[in-house]
């Protein structure tokens, strides 16, 4: 059934950050090179289409490393690993790679080199969530995770003078900001990163929300419901006032929540492929076309990680032969990598 309302505006950026790119060609090469199972600690990305795409080629999604067989290929996900895993992995599997995004490992170092310098740490996050469970592995016995709706209820400082804020990535700002006012108040030589550990791609997907919520009548954020950053995109329309939903894909949308509406805005977490938000504008069918609100232009580039560029490099011939003149056109991937996508890649893998 497709919907008539009067335009769709169209958030970029949206949908796949360069952490999410990488992880997800990384884990192509692998199933391209190794044969089925791979092994995947974690889901890859939260995404659920994502996942189930990797599944039918053989991809094995774990929660523990015990159920990796001895001498297996593993990939680590994007939300990066606590140490304890990355150890059991090196020691057990046969191939590592550690998918983990830089800017998570940023942080997982600042734990590091604060603990080093005797600070007790408060850790805006969701309890539970794969990449709050790995950097607060890196120091469990130093840092108090910090829900953001609930705040400092629960901490005590030993030294007052001695304590830092670190955050989980994908935060909404404006939770960030409601827990640093509070810190700040209550330890007013608070160490905190120069602006925060949310990285680039969840304050501009959250700017652009912000936009669109100036003008739309309703905001549609593509995304599954693992994917941190797309509910916090939810909960930034929501605290602009404008109603605003969750969906997996188009078949998700509900016909009630366009009753009376004109404008929709439409935006993806970071994990979401691009087919989905092409899915959603064509099911909502906008009279007069779809106008693009870009807030910034992102040119974000990370490498494949070094264990797999390794890998490859030692392989090259065998790679360049397995991928072929008819996927890339003869151009050897592991140089180009840049100009591929991780939509690319997922093309591959979906043949
Ligand atoms: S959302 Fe940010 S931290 Fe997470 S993978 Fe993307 S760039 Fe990295």
């Amino acid at each position: 059934m497709a919907y008539m309302v009067e335009r769709v505006q169209l958030a970029e950026p949206r949908g796949f950050c360069a952490g999410v790119e990488m992880a997800i060609k990384s884990l192509t090469w692998m199933v391209r090179v190794f044969e089925a199972p791979v092994y995947c600690y974690h889901e890859i990305v939260h995404n659920r289409w994502v996942v189930d795409a990797f599944e039918r080629v053989g991809v094995i999604f774990v929660n523990s490393m015990d159920d990796v067989p001895p001498g297996a290929p593993v990939m680590l996900s994007a939300h990066g690993s606590a140490p304890e895993v990355v150890a059991a992995a090196q020691t057990s599997a046969g191939v590592v790679v550690d998918a983990v995004c830089p800017l998570v490992t940023k942080v997982h170092h600042e734990v590091k080199t604060l603990t080093d310098k005797g600070f007790q740490i408060l850790y805006i996050g969701h309890e539970g969530h794969d990449e709050a469970v790995g950097t607060i592995a890196e120091a469990p016995e130093h840092i108090t995770l910090i829900e953001p709706e609930r705040g400092l209820e629960s901490f005590t400082a030993k030294d007052p003078t001695k304590v830092a804020l670190l955050a989980q990535t994908t935060l909404g700002l404006f939770e960030w900001q409601d827990v640093l006012q509070q810190s700040q108040a209550e330890f007013p030589e608070l160490k905190t990163a120069r602006k925060s550990d949310l990285c680039y791609a969840t304050t501009n997907r959250q700017e652009a929300v912000q936009q669109l919520s100036t003008s739309a009548d309703l905001v549609l954020v593509v995304g599954s419901d693992s994917s941190s950053n797309t509910r916090a995109l939810v909960r930034v329309a929501h605290e602009a006032g404008i109603p605003a939903y969750r969906i997996d894909n188009a078949e998700a949308i509900e016909p009630e929540w366009l009753t009376g509406v004109e404008i929709v805005g439409v935006t993806a977490g970071a994990s979401a492929p691009d087919h989905l938000v092409s899915e959603v504008i064509d099911r909502i069918n906008p009279r007069n076309g779809v106008e693009l609100i870009q807030v910034t232009k992102e040119g974000e580039y990370f490498p494949l990680p070094p264990q797999l560029r390794g890998f490859l490099t030692a392989l090259q011939a065998v790679v360049e032969a397995g991928f072929s003149a008819s996927d890339r056109g003869g151009r050897g991937l592991l140089e180009d990598d840049r100009s591929w996508t991780a939509t690319e890649a997922l093309d591959l893998i979906s043949e």
